[in-house]
């Protein structure tokens, strides 16, 4: 949390006023939570809350009681603490609520107040604070156990809890796909948990929030879980004893009760996650990926997700983003959603149905959610009852699917009918936002509210018969009455008229050619409506809490709803991208390989269209284990070796591929590593980093992993990196025997095909044409795979493309010739492979730094010399010697 430089903190002293009092209390109770304070019209914050609350937001800083010790002060005006609230927690604060529990006109004494909610950015519900209707919203906690660490999830937009357990860097890995927006950790952190934190801030802007490290144990969390959940035991849950992973769970909870002071009704579940359901992606090779967003800009545009999300609405959309974030491993588990998207596929009148009722559904499940924590308002429960209305016409448009998932997702729909018509028939169609102003409920719900509304109705003819007698009892013709906020009732008469007022009529106020009078009458009048208003707003607050109370009973069935809606929205998407786009169901088979005719990268393919060249890949784990890939800069390598792994992975969402076919054996885990230009900007060196993410990879791959390697040993000197990446790719090849893409611009280690089994050599097609009044030739990139290697690197072309100027790209041809004539292939391939070169060639590997002299050597025309000439041409090659 951004911190401030200068302190100005509260001197609580005997002469403080009583307000200020209880502010301080409040303020001890929040820690470094801004506290804003509800004073009237304000929520006001002081000292250095004052001052952070006026930097972050531009507001003026001002000063209560002005004199020897004024106290920093800025005001959020109420009605619009919504925006000013999401500003300060997207800045990265927690916020505390300290509201007016008594209406101020009742009190005696200083009013009383309360702190209501502490606002932090794992903890929020409404739409209008959250980031993104389309992700989930994380608060997460870790706590070590011995090498290993326990992490807890929760998502209290949707009620999804969860726990998990592993290394550091597989929870590590977890964590950083689900992106949480806070996560939680012991005061004292152990290394493992202060290193997954740190490293959850850099990667993704996690929110750290320390925590007393007595609530991690497992004495409270017992406690909380068990209180929560309602339970003895966990173990109905599938847990045995409370464990690490637990203990961060009860974390969560504690956290949640100290900070929403509410109901939590929709957490009603833990459940333990298994990591090697999923395919594990590590945070390096998720970022390369482009899976959320892209690496250069940052944006979600031109990511995966970007280019298959056909989703109609924010639940769907968030299964499609967490789908992609934890591919599936269990082969039936990926055949059963093929299954669905089949079906759905197959009868497109049917589909667009099911996707027009879908797109008309609300988001239920943050609206459970905000049932779960009692913030939910009319209008949320209006649209609910809305959307529920539609659920029975989705289950029959399904009814005759022949898909297992669709089934088991059509029982999990439920029978929501019954609380459907509850609410449609109870609100308003206009339901407001709010709870205090009335308006909410339907004509007929309650006899009291509709006697008290009846009033101000019945008014309106009271008003009309009171102004016609007031008009024949003074014959004033244009006397009005009226009504407004500040004045309440009065009769409005002209000045012209001014002699004509009657003398029980009081004079109230005087506006523009008129003044405005009361009467006894009219002011008893005036206390029944208002009184009657005033009771039926608050009447309709106490039913409104009835009925989210009601709601709140059908919690579980509404969750499950909202996961079904959610997933057939997922399942509609896919068929509708694959309707689309062409997109191929993908034959899942028990063998070590990937098999793509025709593959499109998906994100490439949106963005340029038909101009896309689609490539082949034969991958398996044993011929062709590591494909090795060469071909000039701009070509289309790293697209190609990318669109394979971006392939894999959306098979193994149960999607259909961008293919003409694909065949493939599960992955496990994928590993990228790509250019590491990108980390140069991040600090840190780029041949350490290209080292480490080798590392991880030696060390974690399995036979059943696909690594996708786009240049190795850059970020060193040639030889260096040549031999690194001769080394990895043989380590790779024959000890770990995955399937592995690797492009390189080190042409040598075409090589490593004739050394070694299972590795073969692809290339990408250049055509050269002769380029008119020009040196050298124009080379045209056609973006086709082809088996073979080269041996060009085509970088000067390249150049030559970006501009650099004729002169330097002729004297880099020319050092080119030099290069490729003096430097022998043969010695070179002895070298790696390890057959020990003669002396001989070893020296020539070093022709480079000989070859000016010996160039002016061989243009000496030794004929044509004087002995003085010679001497003066020895002299001259000496001092370029030295
Ligand atoms: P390399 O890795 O060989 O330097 P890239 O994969 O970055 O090349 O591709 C360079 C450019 O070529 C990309 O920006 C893309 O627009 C285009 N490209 C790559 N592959 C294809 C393809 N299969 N079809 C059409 N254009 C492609």
């Amino acid at each position: 949390m951004p911190q401030n430089s200068r302190k100005s903190s509260p001197n609580p002293t005997a002469s403080q006023t009583p307000a200020m009092r209880q502010w301080t209390a409040h303020k001890a109770q929040v820690g470094d939570a801004i506290l804003l304070f509800r004073m009237g019209d304000f929520y006001e914050t002081f000292y250095d809350d004052a001052k952070t609350v006026a930097r972050v937001l531009g507001l003026t800083l001002t000063a209560r009681s002005k004199g020897d010790n004024p106290i920093p002060l800025a005001g959020i005006p109420y009605h619009a603490l919504d925006s000013y609230l999401a500003r300060l927690v997207r800045a990265g604060y927690r916020v505390a609520i300290s509201e007016q529990t008594e209406d101020p006109r009742n009190a005696t004494g200083v009013v009383k107040r309360d702190v209501v909610r502490v606002v932090t950015p794992g903890t929020l519900t409404e739409d209008n604070l959250l980031p993104d209707s389309g992700s989930n919203n994380y608060l997460a906690a870790v706590r070590a156990d011995g090498s290993e660490l326990g992490a807890a999830c929760l998502d209290l937009t949707t009620g999804d809890f969860f726990s998990m357990s592993g290394g550091p860097a597989g929870i590590l890995a977890e964590l950083a796909r689900m992106h949480p927006a806070e996560i939680l950790v012991p005061e004292q952190s152990e290394p493992s948990e202060a290193h997954v934190a740190d490293q959850l801030h850099d990667l993704a802007g996690t929110h750290l929030t320390r925590r007393p490290a007595h609530e991690f144990d497992a004495y409270h969390a017992e406690r909380y879980l068990h209180e929560q959940f309602g339970v003895r035991t966990l173990e109905g849950f599938g847990y045995s004893a409370i464990d690490a992973p637990l203990c961060a769970a009860g974390a969560l909870i504690g956290y949640l009760k100290e900070t929403q002071k509410s109901t939590l009704t929709h957490l009603a579940r833990i459940r333990p996650r298994v990591l090697t359901e999923h395919m594990h992606i590590d945070p390096y090779s998720w970022r390369c990926l482009e899976v959320e967003r892209t690496l250069r800009l940052g944006t979600a545009e031109g990511s995966l997700l970007a280019a298959v999300n056909r989703t109609t609405g924010a639940m769907g959309a968030r299964r499609l983003r967490q789908s992609l974030r934890f591919p599936l491993r269990r082969p039936q588990a990926i055949r059963d959603r093929q299954e669905a998207v089949a079906d759905l596929h197959g009868d497109p009148r049917r589909l667009g149905d099911v996707r027009r009722l879908l797109a008309e559904m609300c988001d239920i499940e943050r609206i459970t959610a905000r049932v779960g924590v009692g913030r939910c308002t009319p209008r949320d429960l209006r649209v609910l009852g809305q959307s529920l209305a539609r659920i029975g016409e989705l289950g029959e448009r399904l009814q005759d699917t022949q898909a297992a998932l669709l089934a088991s997702l059509l029982e999990g729909l439920g029978d929501v009918a019954p609380l459907a018509d509850h609410l449609l028939a109870a609100l308003q169609a206009d339901a407001p936002l709010t709870v205090r102003e009335g308006g909410i409920f339907a004509p007929g719900v309650d006899a009291e509210l509709d006697r008290l509304r009846g009033i101000g109705r019945d008014g309106r003819q009271w008003l009309a018969r009171y102004q016609a007698e007031q008009i024949q009892r003074t014959r004033i013709p244009s006397l009005k009455v009226g009504f407004n906020k500040v004045f309440g009732y009065y009769i409005e008469i002209t000045h012209t008229h001014r002699e004509l007022v009657p003398g029980d009529y009081v004079r109230k106020q005087t506006v523009k050619n008129a003044e405005r009078y009361i009467t006894d009458e009219l002011k008893t009048y005036e206390t029944e409506v208002l009184t009657a208003r005033e009771r039926s707003d608050e009447l309709e607050y106490e039913l409104f809490e009835a009925l989210k109370a009601h709601v709140a009973g059908y919690t579980d069935a509404l969750l499950r709803t909202a996961h079904s809606v959610g997933t057939i929205d997922l399942l509609a998407g896919f068929a509708t991208l694959a309707a689309e786009r062409g997109y191929v169901r993908p034959e899942l088979v028990d063998q070590r390989i990937i098999d793509i005719t025709a593959g499109r990268h998906p994100a490439l393919e949106a963005a340029i269209g038909p101009d896309f060249v689609p490539n082949d890949t034969h991958l398996d784990g044993d011929h062709a284990r590591l494909l090795i890939l060469t071909g000039p800069n701009m070509a289309g390598k790293s697209t190609y070796i990318r669109q394979v792994a971006l392939l894999t992975l959306l098979a193994q969402t149960g999607s259909y591929v961008p293919a003409a076919a694909m065949r493939f054996g599960v992955v496990d885990r994928v590993f990228t590593r790509v250019g590491a230009s990108d980390e140069l900007a991040r600090g840190q060196s780029t041949f350490m980093v290209e080292m480490i993410e080798a590392a991880n990879i030696l060390n974690n791959a399995t036979a059943d992993s696909l690594v996708i390697l786009d240049e190795l040993g850059r970020g060193t000197s040639t030889y260096d990196g040549l031999s690194l990446a001769w080394a990895i790719s043989e380590h790779i090849a024959l000890g770990i025997g995955c399937r592995t893409l690797f492009a390189t611009h080190y042409h040598e280690l075409t090589e490593l095909a004739q050394l070694l089994p299972g590795v073969r050599n692809y290339n990408v097609l250049v055509r050269e044409w002769p380029a008119e009044g020009d040196h050298g030739e124009r080379i045209v990139f056609l973006h086709k795979i082809v088996e073979g290697g080269t041996d060009r690197s085509y970088g000067v072309h390249v150049a030559k493309i970006a501009g650099i100027p004729p002169a330097v790209i002729e004297r880099s041809r020319e050092v080119l010739r030099q290069l490729e004539s003096g430097l022998s292939r043969q010695s070179l391939r002895e070298v790696l492979s390890g057959t020990p070169a003669s002396p001989q060639e070893q020296l020539e590997l070093f022709a480079v730094q000989d070859d000016r002299l010996r160039q002016g050597l061989l243009e000496i025309d030794i004929d044509r010399l004087t002995p003085l000439e010679a001497l003066q041409q020895l002299k001259k090659l000496q001092d370029q010697a030295r």
